[in-house]
């Protein structure tokens, strides 16, 4: 585990009440709904994930340690892999666009 993945579990542990995730962790492994008859499931899944996430107190730390460590899985910081992907290219383009 990476010092900025040590550094959120830590930040994760000192909360005062525990994080919506820590409670039902199956809700954000989108990997647990890969088969296509898991499509209205795994919607239900992406939903309720972003609404927990949505009362996270840590949500931007989330964020910003998935995008730092390219995490491809779950749900973090109230949003899928894709739309970190989307984020994370976004941010690249924006960063080549400056340099040129
Ligand atoms: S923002 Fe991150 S820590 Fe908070 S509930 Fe969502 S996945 Fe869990």
């Amino acid at each position: 585990m990476g010092k900025r993945l040590r550094e959120f579990t830590r930040l994760i542990l000192d909360q005062q009440k525990p994080v919506p995730c820590t409670n039902q962790p199956d809700v954000f492994d989108l990997d647990l709904y890969w088969k296509p008859s898991d499509h209205s499931v795994r919607q239900i899944a992406i939903s309720t994930a972003k609404e927990m996430c949505s009362r996270c107190p840590v949500k931007n730390e989330c964020l910003d340690v998935a995008l730092a460590e390219k995490i491809d899985v779950m749900i973090w910081g109230g949003l899928t892999p894709a739309e970190r992907e989307t984020l994370l290219v976004a941010a690249q383009r924006k960063r080549a666009r400056i340099q040129n």
